[in-house]
């Protein structure tokens, strides 16, 4: 039996649950990951992994709100199972607070997270700068145990993880039948897409256990955010920045103002920065293309450009993006001999088509 091979490119949050999902989509299609970097040396191991949603200008609101639901739902369930430790999934509470009161009082998201409200004048107290303010409890994803637990998945069902920079798309011709474009910035490159550019963003991990509920500045440039061993302190954005490298005086500057919300963490220990490069400057492309060229047709699903966001929407664009592909493999050839029957299950043992 013909099953579509399918390769996705890129092993980040974004290419990881794509691939699960085009793994548990029927019918049955023989999948493979093709990435140059695998967790913990992803830009989504960097992130804090907060499902509180960046909003995208350029998709209807009901779209990202359909993605947000989607994915709060899938790791609600996954954060309330006995996996809920190895997927490094869990509920946390906390504000958000604002130094005036915002234009938009109600986000859209308000009615996906669980009991949204608006912060009464006690907890304010806590915030003497701060006029208003959200209280709310979401998720938070601890990115690179969520990763190795999403590869785990993938490799129990069968589908390979394969380290390999690729310099243009086209190398997966004709071994595969279509590819799943996740390559995120690195999609300035395969897509050729010039609007995408890295947002730098810098944190700090320190360990401060005494910190359990989160609190967001505003659009969330400051943040202290309490996860299963550490505390993630936020932050910058840097757009058409590349250096990976710590700056000292980010550093500084971000614990400065985390202990502005936060005094006590002035007692943190541990202190470790990280920098991650956001796929930026141009919002989600969750679109089928067809590429021609003198070796054929390139059937492609992109799927990248998640920016400050991609942990919060994951699920539900990677089942979108999983269909789209989906209905792009070619029909299998059609065997007038052949009795009618349903679709055997994908065989696992299958081996992965040659690159
Ligand atoms: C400091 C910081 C904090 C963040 N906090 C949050 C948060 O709290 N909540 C949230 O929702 N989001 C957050 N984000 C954003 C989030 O990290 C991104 O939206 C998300 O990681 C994008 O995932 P991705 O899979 O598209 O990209 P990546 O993780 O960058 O993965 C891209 C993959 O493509 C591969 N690739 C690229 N080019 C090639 C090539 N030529 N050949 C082969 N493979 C290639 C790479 O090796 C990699 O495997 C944060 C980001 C940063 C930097």
């Amino acid at each position: 039996m013909h099953q579509p091979r399918v390769a996705v490119v890129g092993a980040g949050v974004v290419g990881l649950s794509t691939a699960l999902c085009l793994s548990r989509l029927g019918p049955p299609c023989a999948v493979t990951v093709v990435a140059d970097k695998v967790t913990p040396h992803t830009t989504s191991d960097v992130a804090a992994g907060m499902l509180i949603p960046h909003t995208y200008p350029d998709i209807p609101i009901p779209k990202q709100k359909q993605w947000f639901r989607e994915t709060f739902d899938h790791l609600f369930a996954i954060a309330n199972s006995a996996e809920a430790e190895d997927a490094g999934v869990h509920l946390v509470s906390g504000w958000q607070i604002f130094r005036s009161v915002p234009t938009e009082e109600v986000p859209f998201w308000a009615d996906v997270v669980l009991g949204f409200r608006r912060m009464t004048e006690a907890e304010l107290k806590k915030f003497p700068q701060h006029v208003f303010g959200y209280a709310f409890t979401t998720l938070k994803c601890e990115s690179s145990t969520y990763l190795s637990w999403l590869e785990k998945r993938l490799r129990a069902s069968g589908v390979p993880i394969l380290s390999r920079r690729l310099g243009d798309l086209w190398e997966l011709h004709p071994a595969f039948d279509v590819v799943v474009n996740c390559s995120g910035l690195g999609s300035r490159q395969l897509a050729g897409d010039a609007e995408v550019l890295p947002v730098r963003g810098q944190v700090l991990r320190v360990r401060a256990p005494w910190v359990k509920h989160f609190i967001r500045e505003g659009a969330g440039l400051t943040y202290v955010y309490p996860g299963a061993s550490d505390v993630v302190l936020g932050g910058t954005r840097q757009e058409g920045d590349w250096n990976l490298s710590p700056d000292a005086e980010a550093s500084r500057d971000i614990f400065s103002r985390c202990c502005a919300l936060e005094p006590s963490l002035r007692g943190a220990a541990g202190l470790r920065e990280q920098v991650g490069l956001r796929p930026g400057g141009r919002g989600v492309r969750l679109q089928a293309e067809r590429v021609r060229g003198a070796a054929g047709t390139l059937r492609v699903v992109h799927h990248y450009g998640h920016g400050g966001g991609g942990v919060a929407v994951h699920w539900g664009a990677a089942l979108e993006a999983a269909l789209l592909a989906r209905s792009c493999a070619p029909a299998p050839p059609a065997d007038p001999a052949a009795p009618a029957s349903p679709a055997p299950p994908a065989d696992p043992a299958a081996p992965a088509p040659r690159l």
